[in-house]
């Protein structure tokens, strides 16, 4: 599963990194330096700014979710989603709708929300040949700023190859280089959280995974700087650390959130649309349903002489391994491809429907 492998591999090495020590916490809930195993509530109105990370996934819905079932002071939050396309015309990975439906979310709560990419998204960083890594972008309540590189510091490289299964943050770089590098690059950046206390939150869940289950629920960000020179503190936060997937839907359907598309669809996991982790049932689907929508990954493969598939058999071959999923959500399957989402955020009237993907293994796992 992708939550594995980013738990046991990705993660810890990109904690180490970061001077972090994640994944590894005792079970236990005495831990030092504002370090606690198990933190389900907060005081949230001892933070001045809450950040938010909205996928457009369940986890990251019911984490805002918790927050209003907590009493959250809405002036203080806001959302920042990670766009995985970049804003320069690349459609390779992502769900078109992927951008409106967070931004269409956010409105449903009436709150602010910043995108922020890698230029060039990921069809630009794996492009990258002999050559440096681009500029982030990072909306802010001033405007759009871009955060160039530190030139004396960068050296040139070259992926030309999508991302590999492997311990080598390299060669395995998408969720680094696209979500958490530019995650980091945004509260660093931000002057407006200097001498500020900002509570970070992510949608991580135990049940996912056995390290993910080590994970503490309250602790220093690695952005940390509360005794440094900038004086901002930064708490990284998982308010479902702790659900169940039960605890999850039933959220969203007190709420009257209807389920993300892809859930409706049969992912039984939230990820792009063409996420290197597919398994074979996930690439037959988007092959019978939208035919052609592997072509350009399919291409990509023979380009660099690699597939995704570490068993080296090209997608469109991996589609014909497994049978696709049947989806009956026609609503769901025409908001699929388009840009604009334009389907109901909240449920106003008619019975909340559980997603065919709920409590799914089916949608992303290494093939
Ligand atoms: S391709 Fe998969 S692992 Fe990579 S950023 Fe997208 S969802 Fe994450």
């Amino acid at each position: 599963m992708t939550h594995s492998y980013d738990d046991l591999i990705v993660i810890p090495k990109l904690g180490r990194q970061l001077g972090l020590n994640l994944g590894n916490a005792m079970p236990q809930n005495s831990l030092a330096h504002g370090v606690y195993f198990s933190a389900p509530t907060v005081d949230l109105d001892a933070y001045d700014r809450i950040v938010l990370c909205i996928s457009g996934g369940k986890d990251s819905i019911a984490s805002l979710l918790n927050l209003i079932d907590q009493g959250v002071d809405f002036n203080r939050i806001e959302l920042w989603h990670h766009d995985v396309d970049g804003r320069e015309g690349s459609t390779l990975m992502d769900w078109p709708f992927m951008a409106d439906y967070n931004r269409k979310l956010a409105a449903a709560f009436e709150l602010p929300i910043y995108f922020s990419w890698l230029e060039g998204g990921f069809e630009g960083e794996m492009l990258k040949e002999n050559s440096y890594s681009r500029p982030h972008k990072i909306e802010t309540p001033d405007g759009l700023i871009t955060l160039e590189r530190d030139m004396s510091r960068a050296k040139p490289g070259t992926r030309m190859r999508f991302p590999q299964v492997s311990a080598n943050l390299q060669t395995r770089w998408c969720s680094s280089a696209l979500k958490i590098d530019v995650g980091r690059r945004a509260l660093n950046n931000q002057d407006r959280f200097d001498g500020q206390k900002v509570l970070f939150i992510t949608g991580e869940r135990r049940e996912e995974s056995s390290n993910r289950a080590k994970y503490n629920q309250l602790e220093p960000h690695a952005c940390d700087r509360r005794n440094g020179r900038k004086a901002r503190h930064v708490d990284a936060w998982r308010p479902v650390l702790h659900w169940s997937e039960e605890q999850v839907w039933d959220a969203l359907k007190r709420h009257g959130v209807i389920s993300p598309v892809p859930y409706r669809l049969g992912w039984g996991r939230f990820s792009c649309m063409k996420c290197v982790f597919n398994d074979a049932v996930i690439w037959a689907t988007l092959r019978y349903y939208f035919p052609g929508s592997l072509q350009t990954i399919a291409d990509y493969e023979q380009r660099f002489g690699t597939t995704i598939s570490r068993n080296r058999i090209n997608v469109l071959d991996v589609s014909h391994q497994a049978q696709p999923l049947e989806v009956d959500d026609i609503e769901a399957l025409d908001q699929a491809m388009r840009s604009e989402y334009t389907l109901p955020v909240i449920q106003r009237n008619g019975e909340w429907k559980l997603p065919a993907g709920a409590f799914a293994k089916t949608g992303c796992g290494p093939v």
